[in-house]
């Protein structure tokens, strides 16, 4: 691998994506299977025969059953290359029928099932443990109306988010969520974790803005809950159900959007300054002089820029600081929005409390300045191996835990950076090392799960539990609502058959 990481720092930048390609490929090969790592006993499930493949093949044609082992392998690991399944079966279905035929086959055989939408997920969610069969979602990516009036979109689950954000964009609206993995992630997989994003300060979270949507249930039944009215109080809200389950619940087939009119106007600031206490300041400042036109308020430690630099070349367009903050703006009126930025900035630069910034409303500088944040997860990859944490924590005591680990690990760990949505108290903590270590992993949890429990913040404030923080979730749910969600599970699917070993623990 050093080799290859020594290659892309004087290969041109364009060659860049290749050799990240040659790294992840090279990582995949590296990679334990999940099973072994983590000592998993497989569950009673049926194992695949030629009668099952004949079922699928006459279903879906023989082209949407992938069998061949090397393209089976791009579904068997994760983003992260920290968990790798062992699955035989990969199946592309295009309409509802074919995923409710599929799911009533594999429960009356007693087969595992793991949907997977983009497999951008970062728990270990979307990617099988054993031998289930992955009912890919990415054919499933149909835009099915777009209302330009209410704002009102319904489309399969297997748009790719950014594909749909371009489509909206005709009709001057937005999807209200975006985040790094942007242009792999699907809606489905989207609703499926409850994505939060860059701009839940503003849009707020998918509880809200999805109006409806149709799941699968493990039986095949299809529920249908695709309204597209804001308002609908008849009975039980059962789109909640589905919303951020992981797949152990239903497969979400097609979901309906609430949308917000596009923004005219987008600025945005880069700011550097010397402490969190600052970082907090600035925020309660943006709130209250940026208000209305605040859509982004993220935290960047120098560390994480740091791996961002140092991996990617990227350039830091103002001069050193322990903290970087990212706040954007979108409104109707660029001039006024500028004017509250430079404003903004001129008090907080005058008062002390942020030491140098820079102002653009130029879309390439902006693309740019977002990049710094949005690779951050990609150049972590190239240290090694990274333990990723996504905690919500009271706001005030939301760094400690990067400080605290960063002195508990010292040597041992290659990076320990702290990043994230600070808007809404979300702190995404990495630990790199330059290869999984058990030990240091002993030194690391359950460690953070119990600070984030007596912090009373969340394990898991937007990426889900999956597979990795399963047995994490009791530091988070009440034993009541684990129980509660163990009985939803059994009435849902009585064999367990979808996504089996994650999230319930
Ligand atoms: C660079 C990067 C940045 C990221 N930034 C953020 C961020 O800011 N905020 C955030 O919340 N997440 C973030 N993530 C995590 C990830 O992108 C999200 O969790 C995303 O929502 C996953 O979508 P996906 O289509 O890739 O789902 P997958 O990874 O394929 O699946 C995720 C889970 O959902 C289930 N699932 C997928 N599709 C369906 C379906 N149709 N029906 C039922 N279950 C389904 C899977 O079984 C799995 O449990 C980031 C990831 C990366 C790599």
């Amino acid at each position: 691998m050093q080799q290859i990481l020594q290659r892309a720092s004087s290969t041109a930048r364009t060659s860049r994506t290749l050799i990240i390609q040659q790294v992840q490929r090279l990582l995949s090969t590296q990679l334990e299977f999940t099973k072994d790592r983590y000592n998993i006993d497989r569950g009673k499930f049926g194992t695949l025969d030629d009668t099952h493949y004949g079922y699928f093949e006459d279903l879906l044609g023989k082209d949407r059953v992938i069998r061949d082992p090397e393209e089976c392998e791009a579904y068997n690991v994760d983003w992260v290359k920290n968990v790798k399944g062992m699955s035989k079966c990969i199946l592309k279905p295009k309409t509802t029928h074919e995923v409710s035929a599929i799911l009533k086959f594999c429960n009356t055989h007693n087969l595992a099932v793991c949907p997977q939408g983009g497999n951008t997920g970062l728990v270990g969610g979307s990617v099988p443990v054993f031998d289930e069969i992955v009912l890919s979602t990415t054919l499933m990516n149909q835009i099915i109306s777009v209302d330009d009036i209410s704002g009102a979109v319904v489309c399969q689950s297997g748009c790719i988010l950014e594909t749909l954000d371009s489509h909206l964009a005709k009709y001057d609206l937005m999807v209200p969520l975006d985040l790094g993995a942007k242009a792999s992630c699907n809606i489905g997989g989207n609703v499926s974790t409850n994505a939060g994003g860059l701009r839940l300060l503003r849009y707020g979270n998918l509880h809200g803005s999805v109006l409806g949507l149709e799941a699968v249930k493990a039986d095949g039944d299809v529920v249908d809950c695709l309204s597209t009215l804001r308002k609908d109080n008849t009975g039980y809200h059962l789109k909640h159900m589905f919303i951020g389950s992981e797949g152990t619940l239903g497969v979400v087939t097609k979901v309906a959007l609430q949308c917000p009119t596009r923004p005219k106007a987008t600025n945005v600031a880069f700011l550097g300054t010397n402490s969190f206490q600052n970082v907090l300041k600035t925020f309660r400042k943006s709130k209250h002089s940026l208000s209305e036109v605040l859509s982004s308020f993220e935290l960047i430690d120098a560390q994480s820029l740091n791996v961002v630099t140092k991996h990617f070349g990227k350039q830091c367009p103002i001069s050193q600081h322990p903290f970087y903050i990212l706040i954007e703006t979108h409104g109707s009126n660029a001039t006024h929005d500028e004017e509250k930025l430079h404003s903004f900035l001129a008090e907080t630069m005058s008062d002390g409390v942020v030491l140098d910034g820079t102002v653009s409303s130029d879309p390439s500088k902006i693309a740019d300045i977002w990049q710094l944040r949005e690779t951050i997860t990609a150049a972590l990859q190239h240290d090694g191996y990274v333990f990723k944490y996504d905690f919500s924590i009271p706001i005030k005591t939301f760094y400690s835990i990067v400080e605290i680990m960063r002195e508990r690990l010292g040597e041992s760990a290659v990076t320990v950076c702290g990043y994230g949505h600070i808007g809404d108290s979300n702190l995404h903590l990495n630990i790199t090392l330059k290869e999984y270590s058990e030990e240091v992993h002993g030194k690391i949890e359950p460690f953070v799960y119990q600070y984030t429990s007596q912090m009373r913040g969340s394990v898991s404030a937007e990426h889900g539990i999956g597979f990795r923080k399963s047995k994490y979730l009791q530091y988070s749910k009440s034993a009541s609502a684990i129980g509660l969600m163990k009985s939803l599970k059994q009435m849902m699917d009585p064999k367990g058959i979808l996504n089996p070993y994650k999230v319930l623990p």
